[in-house]
């Protein structure tokens, strides 16, 4: 099993700290959800981990079995195990999606051990079969024109195909409608395992009667400021944040 912990972690975007003393510890095997009201820096921290060049982290540290994942290149984050669904997943023009997959499959695996092609299809198709994904989607070029809800399943997809150790997902619930929801759903409880771990980040509960996390977060102006199980994730659901500001004495 492998651990991610992250400790007093400041972060600057432009000269403006955002994330103001971050701490949080992921086993492998654990889902774990991050909520949170809009603009507390939670977008924030799984850039940071992903080594996004924007975010300028300050103090504090990230590390994956103790090894420093921010002396670490994006690229060697990926390598080490980790795994980033955007909130807003980009195009890449002229790739395909399957290409894309391939070869990020193939970096994680190194030179000489790639995949070989039957048996990368065969994967394939296998999880885009368990995701109902229309296969041609395979064919297209990577996030161009792909509806939200695709763009979702298509990350779900790399997940699956990927197998990280760690994964964090960005609002994936977010403009789903309820049948592309279970599946997203779906497919990350397949994920489910010892050597497997996820951070969840979403601002509803909705996503969390269908994926049940070990542990919940609520992060607000920087800080992760309350920690417990599912049920803090049904009390925000019926009470908002309210009692939150209060109990801590924190100013809108
Ligand atoms: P959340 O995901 O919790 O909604 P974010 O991490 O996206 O919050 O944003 C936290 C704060 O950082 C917000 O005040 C936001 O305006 C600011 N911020 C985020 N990204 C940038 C950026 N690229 N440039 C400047 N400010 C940013
Ligand atoms: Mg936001
Ligand atoms: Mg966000």
């Amino acid at each position: 099993g492998s651990t991610l912990i992250i400790k007093d972690l400041h972060v600057e975007i432009e000269g403006k700290e955002i994330l103001k003393g971050v701490n949080l510890e992921v086993k492998s095997g654990e889902f774990h959800a991050i909520m949170g009201p809009n603009g507390t820096g939670k977008s924030t921290l799984s850039s940071a981990i992903m080594g996004h060049p924007k975010y300028t982290v300050t103090k504090g540290s990230i590390t994956l079995d103790g090894k420093d994942v921010l002396e670490m290149e994006v690229d060697e984050r990926a390598r080490a195990g980790l795994f980033l669904a955007m909130q807003y997943p980009s195009e890449i023009s002229g790739v395909t999606n399957a290409d894309f997959l391939r070869s990020a499959i193939n970096s994680k695996r190194g030179e000489g051990n790639e995949v070989s092609l039957m048996k990368f299809i065969r994967e394939l198709d296998k999880q885009m079969e368990f995701l109902e994904m229309d296969l041609d989607m395979a064919q297209r070029y990577l996030n161009e024109g792909f509806s939200g809800g695709e763009k979702k399943r298509n990350e779900i997809l790399q997940l699956m195909m990927l197998k990280p150790a760690f994964a964090i997902l960005d609002e994936i619930d977010s403009g789903l409608d309820i049948d592309a929801l279970k599946i997203v759903s779906k497919g990350i409880n397949e994920m489910r395992s010892s050597d497997f771990s996820c951070i969840m980040i979403t601002h509803y509960q909705r996503l969390l009667n269908y994926i049940t996390p070990d542990f919940v977060h609520v992060m607000m102006q920087g800080r992760v400021v309350k920690s417990g199980g599912p049920e803090l994730a049904q009390r925000l659901e019926a009470e908002g944040y309210d009692w939150i500001k209060q109990e801590l004495g924190i100013e809108d």
